[in-house]
């Protein structure tokens, strides 16, 4: 009865039979075929006789339970009005409420006493949980039984519950029942090992087959480790071959050689009014170097917040506007700076202005609300503003030697003539491909310059970046005030009020970020108490700081509001602005001195440093006052590392040793999947996937010999590739 030629990228519609919930529950999960629903991996293994799960629920879970259902009642909520269903599920454990918002019918299914099955996400306080919305269906108790049956000590082979990440109509237990399945109709012998053979013996790794099979039947949690060690090592090992290849790309490629490179950037150095730090004397060396190179650089400069990476940039954009194309009497090489926001590129064309301004050269500013070009030829020492064309025009024939803009720079309208040398401040990713349309046909490719604040762990780095070489600016600019970080109890937010009203009433501004947008839509209950940017600066305003001007950003804003509110700030009309982590990337406002973030537990420890970075940009001592919400243990810890370190790449350290390791970033920001985030704890494991892919890669470029390998590097590469 089962279909003898079940093969892996079958679709799984071919041998399941699914109903159109199903089929959608499975889209949301990524599963489509068969290779995909094997590479659904457990979220953890529930083992058969231990105890029930409602007396241990915490907040933030996805959980099934099992239970009786009581006290069903239906009511309006008192405060907001709103209909209310209610219950109570009950197992040998505990008991937990089960709420359902705007859907108060939903009480009215189920009759005292039924057994139900409950799949949601845990809400409410520590110690106080409850079920928001939950998906509650009556259950039937064998199936419970696979959680919870009696014995403690029941320790035979199998019985160990593989638990999946679930959608509304896939459940773990249909996960179970469609590998059985798919066991019995002998997928795994048409499973090829993606890790070549030699590998999988050097590091004693399971093979495909058997870890396959641990991995989702266990029988002894140290293989299911094995198992889940195995995919983590293969995840890595697919991105680090496809960053492998991209980096072998990269260097078939011919670059722009910049011969006299080290003496000009020297030259530039000595005008500005304070030495570079040892940190940027040796990013500008290593990129010099680069640029005498056959091939084109590809390097990644990675610098705190303050660090000053706009100065590197500007002393080797400088060896690059100062050297003649090859074979030329004339023009220069030709320079594109990329910035993340309009703002930023406005920020840094003027930069570049003051730093060039004695060259002959001219610069360019392209956004999207118009473009500029610096000098003009009516008034000396200005920018003008120009038309999108006639910028176009000049950029292709070489006359601006140095383009600044967003990321939109890179649009296929956009031709330079002799284009050098590329730099791109804080975006992730950027393929060798995007880079090599940024040159003409047949001409050579621009040399590469990534630059991020974005403080990520070394393993981390070297996966996602592995084929860049990597420049850190690892000290700070001398004479910096040092921040003072302080956690704040929700209680003592007056107190925070007047640090605020203290810095405002010398002439200072404030930020106060929220985690919201808007109001919450109390359906979804998780976010109820986290504060929102709207109602948070309509009370600022109103109650806190009456005789201040309160202003709001966020990103839902068109981008010309955004610009403006932003303006406002820059320009002092703004004295308090409430944003939302928008304002998280690189916005340049000296007279900002202290930052209030309100749900603090919510952000990232990095992000939590790269929102106190917004105040660190004067001589100002400047303050930053946390106040998370819950008391939670873990996240107290989390907040007392800012308070004791200003490193954010040291944080971020410390962010992947403490937290979860799906949780640290979220996988969707890198693309890299739960297991292969817990593996980044595992240096070793990181450097030998890494060398690995980069030997196989020079023997076999191409992977000839290893189509398993090239499927699974496709589709790591994919992801990585989807920003
Ligand atoms: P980031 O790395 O965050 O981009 P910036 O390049 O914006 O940092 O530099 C932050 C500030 O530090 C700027 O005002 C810049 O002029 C200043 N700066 C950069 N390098 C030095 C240095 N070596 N000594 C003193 N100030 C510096
Ligand atoms: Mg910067």
């Amino acid at each position: 009865m089962y279909d003898a030629h079940m093969h892996p990228n079958d679709l799984l519609t071919k041998h399941f039979r699914l109903a159109p919930p199903q089929i959608r529950a499975l889209k949301k999960l990524g599963i489509l075929t068969v290779r995909d629903l094997l590479y659904h991996f457990p979220a953890r293994y529930d083992q058969a006789g231990a105890d029930s799960n409602i007396v241990g629920l915490v907040a933030g879970e996805s959980v099934t339970i099992f239970g009786t259902i009581s006290k069903l009642d239906t009511r309006k909520s008192w405060k907001r009005r709103i209909p209310v269903g209610e219950a109570v599920i009950t197992d040998s454990s505990g008991s937990v409420k089960v709420m359902w918002f705007h859907q108060p019918y939903l009480a009215k299914k189920f009759a005292e006493g039924m057994f139900v099955k409950a799949v949601g996400v845990v809400s409410g306080k520590t110690g106080k949980p409850y079920l928001a919305n939950p998906h509650v269906e009556p259950a039937d108790r064998t199936e419970a039984g696979l959680f919870k049956p009696a014995a403690a000590t029941n320790k035979e082979p199998g019985t160990f519950f593989a638990v999946y990440p679930e959608s509304r109509g896939v459940t773990s237990l249909w996960f179970r029942h469609a590998f059985d399945k798919l066991y019995a109709a002998n997928i795994l012998d048409s499973v090829d090992d993606p890790i070549p053979a030699d590998i999988v013996k050097r590091y004693n790794l399971p093979d495909i087959q058997s870890a396959l099979l641990y991995i989702h039947k266990p029988d002894d949690l140290r293989h299911a480790e094995a198992a889940r060690k195995r995919f983590a090592f293969e995840e890595i090992f697919a991105i680090q071959v496809a960053r492998a290849r991209e980096r072998q790309e990269n260097d078939s490629l011919a670059s722009f050689p910049i011969r006299d490179g080290a003496a000009l950037a020297e030259k530039f150095l000595s005008t500005i009014p304070f030495p570079p730090t040892g940190a940027q004397k040796r990013a500008v060396t290593s990129i010099l170097s680069d640029f005498e190179k056959k091939h084109p650089m590809a390097r990644l400069l990675e610098g705190d917040v303050g660090s000053g990476k706009t100065l590197v940039a500007a002393a080797t954009a400088y060896a690059v506007v100062n050297s003649r194309p090859p074979q030329r009497e004339s023009g220069t090489l030709q320079v594109a700076y990329m910035a993340p926001t309009e703002i930023l590129a406005q920020q840094h064309f003027q930069s570049f202005i003051e730093y060039f301004s004695h060259l002959p050269i001219n610069i360019a500013l392209m956004t999207g609300s118009g473009c500029k070009k610096f000098p003009s030829k009516v008034k000396r020492g200005e920018a003008t503003d120009i038309s999108r064309a006639q910028l176009l025009k000049w950029v292709e024939s070489g006359e601006i030697a140095m383009l600044v803009g967003t990321h939109a720079l890179i649009q296929k309208s956009v031709k330079f003539q002799h284009l050098a040398l590329c730099i791109v401040d804080e975006q992730h990713r950027f393929g060798t491909k995007q880079r090599r349309e940024l040159a003409h046909k047949g001409d050579a490719a621009p040399h590469f310059l990534s630059m991020t604040a974005t403080p990520i762990p070394r393993t981390l780095a070297l996966t996602l970046y592995g084929d860049l070489d990597i420049s850190v600016l690892d000290e700070l600019p001398p004479g910096r005030a040092k921040i003072t970080t302080k956690i704040v109890k929700p209680a003592e937010r007056a107190s925070a009020y007047e640090a605020v009203r203290g810095e405002l009433e010398k002439g200072r501004q404030a930020f106060v970020i929220c985690p919201r947008i808007e109001e919450p839509d109390p359906a979804k209950i998780n976010a109820l108490q986290a504060k929102s940017a709207k109602a948070e600066a309509k009370r600022l305003q109103k109650d806190v700081f009456p005789e201040y001007t309160v202003g709001l950003l966020h990103g839902a804003m068109r981008p010309g509001e955004k610009d403006e509110g932003m303006a406002d700030f820059v320009a002092g009309r703004i004295h308090v602005l409430v944003a939302t982590s928008v304002v998280e990337v690189g916005v340049n406002v000296p007279n900002a001195t202290i930052i209030l973030i309100e749900g603090a537990e919510r952000f990232g420890l990095a992000q939590l440093h790269q929102l106190r970075g917004r105040v660190m940009r004067s001589s100002h001592p400047p303050q930053c006052f946390l106040v998370p919400e819950t008391k939670g243990e873990m996240s107290l810890k989390r907040l007392k590392a800012l308070e004791q370190s200003s490193d954010g790449f040291k944080l971020a350290e410390a962010d992947l040793e403490n937290r979860g390791a799906g949780d640290l970033f979220g996988r969707k920001q890198w693309g890299v999947s739960d297991l292969g985030m817990e593996a980044l704890k595992n240096v070793k494991l990181i450097q030998a996937a890494r060398t690995e892919a980069q030997s196989l890669v020079e023997h076999d470029p191409s992977l000839v010999n290893y189509p398993a390998l090239a499927e699974r590097v496709a589709s790591a590469g994919a992801e990585l590739h989807s920003e």
